[in-house]
């Protein structure tokens, strides 16, 4: 279980009891915690921050920690703030400020001096608010009492993010074949990608992996293709080119996990020894966390694998989209996002069919592929371009729709979603941006969880949405 460490701030000022007190108060919160959001993360209590000493050993601990994917902060006295300085410099770890008190009320009949001493996050943490923004020290402030459900809201959506930069920072990426040719969005810098987000990105030649496949038994094979079949569809009589995938897909299961890898790319310009491009194979293992882009692209591989940690336990479907065409009914425009067949079955708001059916492009034969419906409702499309100097989030607010009429000629899952506020800024902010014709598309997620993940990573924002004006298209 990944965890967070809670440390409290003080200092020796206040005497014994004032401090025994403070961790008294500071278990109980834990703990509180603990039961709230356990489902989500644990809570871990350190020694109260009363020297610079102590902070050094705290984060030390947190950064020793492999379980520790972030801290909490929280100064329930006055806690001069020098003593936080050589301990935060050791932290580079997600860090939340939580602005709150142990009491929820004020007790105006009782309250003392003892009781200002005690309890002055309002003056304490404004202290160490001060040295967070002096060390330029990227964190999140949640401000409110401890019990309050948007307080917990926001301590579970840190840690969420929190856990989502921690995969990504071991995240390991599987590229079979190279970056399609002459194609400019999916390409950029591996080495930055990994200093700036963690992502190991190693290449293998996709014959790896259709040797792995011709090594299958057919135990193995019968085994995916029940997989397939209890929860899919059979709508094919080409049994063999099902099989043919399921075979696939153990061998990119056996493949990554000796490997270690959470994430891979194809494309289908290089499929050296393999009769078919990934299909259904593709589409169900995305459907279980796996990362993957099609065409080399390993940024929206791995950056879906991200945010696919990050949608744990939420409700919703989160995966790769690819754009592609437009519906320019005036007032009621949409958009098919369908890739050529690599749509997550995750998507699914009907129970997929399993069909093949010919890909016009690399010269393979038919492909199977999962053909569905899209899940429906507020949505987030958010996407990741390297800009050679930084890296640019792009993150609009979508909503999925039902398909307005049947599509029966065009054989992959169907997506389709409105843009906000409308088309024309909505589409028109994303072209300024540079936004890739490769994304992630979540109903789990929201802009406020990106922008955390951004604001955390140092990464450029930019959000597109029913706040976007014609004026924001100059700003871009
Ligand atoms: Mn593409």
């Amino acid at each position: 279980m990944k965890k967070l460490y809670f440390i409290p701030g003080s200092q020796d000022l206040y005497g014994a009891e004032c401090l025994r007190q403070v961790a008294e108060d500071c278990a109980r919160m834990v703990a509180f915690f603990n039961e709230k959001l356990g489902d989500t993360i644990a809570f871990e209590l350190l020694p109260t921050v009363e020297t610079s000493r102590i902070c050094v050993e705290d984060m030390r601990r947190a950064m020793d920690d492999d379980d520790c994917v972030g801290v909490i902060t929280w100064m329930h006295t006055f806690s001069p703030a020098k003593m936080w300085i050589k301990g935060l410099q050791l932290l580079r770890k997600p860090l939340l400020h939580l602005h709150t008190q142990a009491n929820e009320k004020l007790p105006y009949d009782e309250i003392d001096m003892d009781f200002m001493n005690l309890n002055q996050a309002a003056h304490g943490d404004r202290e160490y608010g001060f040295i967070l923004a002096k060390l330029h020290i990227p964190h999140e402030v949640v401000a409110g009492y401890y019990e309050h459900e948007d307080v917990l809201a926001g301590i579970r959506r840190f840690a969420q993010v929190a856990k989502a930069i921690d995969y990504s920072y071991h995240l390991r990426v599987a590229t079979f074949g190279n970056n399609m040719r002459d194609v400019a969005v999916t390409d950029g810098n591996r080495l930055e990608a990994e200093i700036k987000f963690g992502w190991e990105i190693k290449y293998w030649g996709i014959g790896e992996i259709a040797r792995l496949a011709d090594a299958v038994t057919e135990v193995e094979a019968d085994a995916k293709l029940k997989e397939y079949t209890d929860k899919y569809i059979m709508d094919t009589d080409n049994l063999a080119a099902v099989r043919e995938q399921a075979k696939y897909e153990i061998a990119f299961e056996k493949f990554m996990a000796k490997n270690e890898c959470q994430a891979f790319t194809d494309t289908f310009q290089d499929l050296f020894g393999m009769n078919q491009l990934p299909g259904i194979a593709a589409q169900n293992l995305m459907a279980k966390g796996v990362g993957f882009g099609p065409e080399g692209d390993y940024k929206i591989s791995a950056f879906s694998a991200v945010l696919m940690k990050m949608a744990e336990g939420r409700k919703g479907a989160t995966g790769f989209i690819e754009d592609y065409t437009y519906d320019l009914t005036p007032g009621q425009e949409l958009e098919l996002a369908s890739h050529m067949l690599e749509v997550p079955a995750s998507f699914a708001a009907t129970q997929p069919k399993i069909q093949v059916h010919p890909l016009g492009i690399g010269n393979k034969a038919d492909p199977a592929r999962l053909v569905f419906d899209s899940v429906t409702g507020d949505g987030i499309q958010v996407t990741l371009i390297d800009l050679g100097d930084h890296f640019r989030i792009i993150c609009a607010d979508i909503e999925l729709v039902k398909v307005p009429h049947p599509m029966p000629k065009l054989p992959v899952a169907q997506i389709m979603y409105r843009h906000k506020p409308n088309f024309r800024i909505g589409t028109a902010a994303w072209c300024y941006a540079g936004g890739a014709h490769h994304s992630v598309v979540s109903t789990a997620l929201t802009r406020e969880d990106i922008a955390m993940f951004a604001h955390l990573t140092g990464t450029e924002l930019i959000v597109i949405g029913d706040d976007t004006t014609e004026a924001d298209l100059r700003k871009i």
